[in-house]
């Protein structure tokens, strides 16, 4: 686990923008784009990367592409291409008319490919896959060459175009770029560019049955899009020299490829084949259950766009992966929140409390302010009864002796309101308590009385006959481990799940004013935390989540440092 830095205005790659900037390179252009396959939910780790490219392209009055890689029919789907325009508009960028697809590109990409078999640096290839794998070598072995590498341009161009014309089956051929196969960067080992797939795409159909590889893709895109950084994640380091390799061959524009860490957090995973297992097998509810590290499912938790730009600023970018602590993502989550929710009083786990001195049909509007924390959200009224509810955790029969909130014969605030005194406690056959009886001074209304005396315990509270009943949801990490991909040998990563990482509360007593909070409004429930409407709510049952508790983690985790 890594502490970020905090220095995060500039970083090596504003380094090299303001260099190229300085030199002209690119005419003081800055040009960049976020590169998504859609075959998955975007995660935080892709917020990370959409900030980052997204927000370079600001900082530098340039502009910016949303580019769907689309190279792979059979794992793309309309659903995701929808979601993940979804989750960039949410975050609150504007990619204006500049959406892009590599699939818009296959004419010209199958263009370039006849270009490298004319210029004698592609060929067609009859070896099966596995053949190919032996030939390939390892890294201390240099690979072999293919049978077919000699064949004629003439030979290469008809058999491609018969590809392309669809008379061979799946995997019977496939274009390789002619590199070297003794390269010390295995990518740079006749990697196949073209394979036979006769499979639907989701934008051309069934236009196509041989479709471009991934890095046969991805650098022209760049190329054809005059972009001028592409920002990737580590792992396309050894990809580079292939991909200057092609644009080089093809003699076309060079963008600049700039690699940096991968954003990877304790307790989440980030690999969207590890996602899509959790949904199929139902470990989760959706891609956008409250629990994933989707975009989707942290708005559906309660997070908001802002606490996420803030930590993906604050955590910049490296170059040596490592993992952030979730308790700092959190953190800006609470930042935010304090900010921007209202306060209400919301009872998770009801005990009654009978007033026995307060009148049977009386009815008094406190006046609660919503935020302290910004005057400007106002106040609003909360009714106080006879009867009302409290946390049931907020009462002790026997306190111990930190325990300074109800007990017998002891005085407590209720919040906003009146000062209260247990008297007596009220059980069931089975010895469990079911209320209490309580009186009220009614010289304390609003929260404080006339002398002054000195209270310790303050409770929120619902009164009994204004509350609505709600669901709540609580929710702890996914994982129970730090790094959930960390599994003992022949065990899955599923092994790491946290079997108590939802709790589900029937019965709490909600303030009447929520009766109004829609989709997307946070709320501070006081005491209990951050939360969230639910979209599972309906007119007969109200949904909340538990956006994020309010005890702040990363100050005790910094403290222990
Ligand atoms: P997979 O989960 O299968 O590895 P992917 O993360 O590569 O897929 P893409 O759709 O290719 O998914 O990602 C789009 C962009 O987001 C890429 O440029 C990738 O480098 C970047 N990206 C993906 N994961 C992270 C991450 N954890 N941190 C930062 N950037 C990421
Ligand atoms: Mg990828």
């Amino acid at each position: 686990m890594t502490t970020p830095d905090t220095d995060v205005a500039s970083n090596f790659i504003t380094k090299i923008i303001e260099e190229d900037m300085a030199n002209n390179r690119y005419e003081g252009r800055v040009h960049t784009r976020f590169p998504p396959e859609p075959n998955g939910y975007l995660h935080i780790g892709h917020a990370k990367s959409i900030c980052l490219n997204f927000g370079l392209a600001e900082q530098f009055d340039g502009i910016y592409n949303l580019r769907f890689d689309d190279t792979n029919p059979s794992k793309e789907e309309v659903e995701y291409v929808e979601s993940i325009q979804d989750n960039i508009r949410w975050l609150g960028f504007d990619w204006e008319d500049r959406l892009y697809y590599a699939s818009d590109y296959f004419e010209q990409l199958y263009e370039f490919a006849l270009k490298l078999i004319k210029d004698g640096y592609a060929y067609v290839d009859s070896l099966s896959a596995e053949e190919m794998r032996a030939y390939r070598g390892t890294l201390t072995e240099p690979g072999k060459e293919s049978p077919d590498r000699n064949r004629s341009v003439e030979e290469n161009l008809d058999l491609f175009a018969r590809m392309r014309a669809g008379e061979f089956k799946d995997g019977e051929y496939v274009l390789r770029a002619k590199i070297d196969m003794t390269a010390g960067n295995l990518n740079m080992r006749d990697p196949v560019m073209y394979r036979i797939l006769h499979a639907e795409h989701h934008r051309t159909g069934d236009a196509w049955c041989i479709y471009p590889m991934y890095d046969f893709t991805h650098g022209q895109s760049d190329s054809i899009e005059r972009i001028t950084h592409s920002i990737c994640t580590l792992e396309f380091a050894d990809h580079r020299q292939l991909y200057d390799w092609f644009i080089e061959k093809l003699d076309i524009y060079a963008p600049q490829q700039i690699e940096f860490a991968r954003l990877n957090l304790t307790y989440m995973l980030m690999s969207k084949r590890k996602l899509l297992r959790l949904v199929e097998e139902k470990h989760v509810s959706g891609w956008d259950d409250p629990r994933m590290p989707t975009l989707s499912g942290l708005r559906r938790r309660g997070y908001t766009p802002q606490s996420i730009l803030d930590f993906a600023e604050r955590v910049g970018v490296a170059k040596a992966n490592s993992r952030i602590d979730i308790a700092l993502l959190e953190h800006h989550v609470r930042q935010d929140l304090n900010k921007r929710a209202s306060r209400v009083m919301v009872v998770l786990n009801p005990l009654k409390v009978v007033i026995t001195n307060y009148p049977e049909d009386k009815v008094e509007y406190a006046d609660a302010v919503n935020n302290q924390e910004d005057l400007s959200q106002g106040t609003r009224k909360v009714p106080f009864s006879k009867t009302l509810y409290v946390e049931r955790d907020d009462f002790q029969e026997q306190p111990h002796k930190k325990f300074f909130r109800l007990s017998p014969g002891r005085e407590v605030r209720l919040m906003h309101a009146y000062y209260i005194t247990c008297n007596e406690v009220i059980k069931d056959e089975a010895g469990n308590v079911t209320e209490l009886h309580c009186t009220y001074d009614p010289e304390t209304w609003g929260g404080s009385s006339p002398d002054n005396r000195r209270i310790k315990g303050t409770l929120h509270w619902v009164s009994a006959n204004h509350a609505i009943e709600a669901e709540v949801r609580l929710y702890d990490h996914l994982f129970k481990t730090e790094n959930p991909n960390a599994v003992e040998e022949g065990q899955d990563f599923t092994v790491n799940l946290n079997p108590n990482s939802l709790a589900v509360l029937n019965q709490c007593k909600i303030e009447p004013s929520l009766a109004e909070a829609k989709l997307g409004d946070n709320v501070q429930f006081l005491r209990k935390g951050y939360f969230t409407l639910d979209k599972d709510s309906t007119s007969d049952k109200i949904v909340f989540n538990r956006t994020v508790s309010l005890r702040n983690t990363w100050t005790k985790v910094k403290k222990k440092r």
